[in-house]
């Protein structure tokens, strides 16, 4: 087993042990694809969804959120386009009866290719250092210069294939003879396309009942909102309106834990802006998005923007934020240019009006939005695999440290009684009473004192508050931070101002 499947278990496990993510109906043998969120991971998903929707909507003035329902009149789907083509193209081997992208399957190919270009551009560099000119080494190497034509001549003949003639992709998987990676045989069926909606039923007879679709997107009930949302809250251009909430997709491949789930929670934002404009809203968007994700901390070089040379039916521009999970760089959030489409489709296809009007110009017109859409639980993964390391210690030890960023750690300081006498567990009860006003915290006051603070290093906890004798003489504690792991003395009455400057969203949002 590789180094990266082993971390990529130990994380799987490790938020098991620690009450952040359980198998759904693990005692039915699970439910593929669907997870729950345990004690721990559901303070940590809101944590996240809250830093989003703080700088997102609460430091936006032109920006308001939206809570709108999973289901939703089937026509919106014919109108957005998902009935005819939210479709993924799937095909199966024959011997291992696994299904697999066909897409995918191809995608994987060209990345093995593309990881050799990056080995041959890093030795590269390595050896001319700073006169080294990537764009120029990739065209004038004779090896790296065939790679590169390869995988393009691939990827253009994957893109046509997909829109033009399902039969091709099989044929380029036989001709780069892909091979299951379960049985090891080509012995693949036709690629057929598949609808990633869930259907459903609304009314209680089988006759009359309406056929619905479990939503996949949020974006779709801001749109139909547009109008309700502009008019209620006398809303001027450019303007945006935020929600998150539960989308629910079919997914053919759905593994990699909570990265590709069949329920999932969006946070999304639709950015409503004048024709024209949007060329120069998208620049900003990502921007934007880039320097929020680069205020947790996590590593400006664990972020790349990944333009799609393809876009949808939908956008005139679209890109990735792609993250460095685990298993490599892969999407983490989307930023579209979606142009009028959806809500021009919604007017056609509902009959009402869904203008803009312009009181300085006397004009109404269909607005053009910039769309920013994120997966909570996606986000969730990229904190949670960033944040699990091991740590060797001067002494020999090693400890499991989750370096959370402490702006998100569910538990933000456990308070620990040095012993479980003396009086020292009614002053630290007394000092928990206090600030759990303030900050979700713990009390602890099992085992020695080293193992709690493991215990903790393994949580996520930024901060341990011991209370030992010293305490009762001069009202001081120990604070221990995670990460450093070296402690100060403070007075109890200052606990409350230091955790509010280390864990206070503002100074987390202001860092970048
Ligand atoms: P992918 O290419 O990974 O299937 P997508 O391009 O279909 O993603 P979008 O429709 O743009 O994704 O959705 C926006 C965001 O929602 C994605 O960037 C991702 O973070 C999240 N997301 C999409 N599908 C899933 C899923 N099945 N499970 C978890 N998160 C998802």
């Amino acid at each position: 087993m590789t180094n990266q499947q082993d971390h990529f278990k130990n994380i799987i496990s490790h938020a098991k042990e620690y009450g952040y993510i359980f198998q759904s109906s693990e005692i039915y043998d699970g439910l593929s694809a669907v997870y729950d969120y345990g004690q721990n991971g559901t303070i940590l998903k809101n944590n996240i969804r809250d830093y989003w929707w703080k700088s997102m909507v609460q430091l936006n003035e032109n920006i308001v959120g939206l809570d709108s329902a999973i289901l939703m009149h089937p026509k919106i789907w014919k109108a957005s386009g998902h009935v005819d083509a939210f479709n993924d193209p799937l095909i199966d081997n024959k011997d291992s009866k696994k299904r697999y992208r066909a897409d995918v399957l191809v995608e994987d190919y060209v990345a093995k290719i593309e990881s050799k270009i990056q080995k041959e551009v890093k030795k590269a560099n390595s050896r001319y250092g700073e006169n080294f000119n990537k764009d120029e080494f990739i065209k004038t190497n004779p090896r790296v210069k065939q790679y590169y034509e390869r995988k393009n001549i691939i990827l253009k003949r994957l893109n046509t294939s997909l829109e033009n003639d399902l039969s091709d992709v099989k044929s380029l998987i036989e001709e780069l003879e892909i091979a299951c990676p379960e049985s090891g045989s080509r012995n693949w069926t036709d690629v057929k396309q598949f609808n990633l909606m869930f259907g459903t039923k609304l009314g209680a007879s089988e006759d009359t009942a309406t056929e619905l679709y479990l939503r996949p997107e949020t974006a779709q009930g801001i749109f139909v909102n547009f109008l309700n949302v502009q008019k209620s809250n006398r809303m001027k251009l450019p303007f945006g309106i935020a929600q998150t909430g539960k989308a629910f997709r079919n997914e053919i491949v759905a593994r990699q834990f909570i990265f590709r789930m069949r329920e999932f929670e969006q946070m999304e934002m639709q950015f409503f802006v004048k024709p024209g404009e949007q060329k120069e809203w998208y620049e900003k968007w990502k921007k934007t998005r880039l320097s929020w994700h680069l205020s947790l901390g996590m590593g400006q070089d664990n972020y790349r923007f990944h333009a799609h040379e393809k876009v949808a039916h939908y956008a005139d521009a679209a890109t990735d934020i792609q993250f460095r999970f685990p298993f490599g760089f892969k999407e983490l959030e989307g930023i579209h240019s979606r142009t009028n489409f959806d809500l021009s489709q919604h007017e056609e296809f509902s009959g009402k009006k869904i203008k803009y009007f312009d009181p300085e110009k006397n004009e109404s017109f269909i607005p053009y939005v910039i769309e920013t859409s994120i997966g909570l639980d996606r986000m969730f993964l990229a904190v949670f695999s960033w944040a699990l390391c091991t740590e060797k210690l001067e002494d020999g030890s090693s400890r499991k440290v989750l370096k959370l960023p402490s702006v998100l750690s569910p538990i933000k300081a456990s308070i620990l009684p040095l012993l479980k006498k003396d009086g020292l567990p009614k002053i630290s009860k007394e000092i928990y009473n206090d600030l759990k006003w303030d900050y979700n915290i713990s009390y602890d006051e099992k085992d020695a004192v080293g193992r709690r603070y493991r215990r903790q290093d393994a949580l996520g906890t930024p901060f341990c508050i011991t209370v030992d004798h010293q305490t009762k003489e001069d009202n001081t504690v120990t604070i221990r931070d995670r990460d450093s792991m070296n402690q100060e003395r403070i007075l109890i009455n200052e606990i409350n101002g230091y955790l509010d400057k280390k864990i206070n969203s503002k100074n987390w949002l202001q860092k970048n």
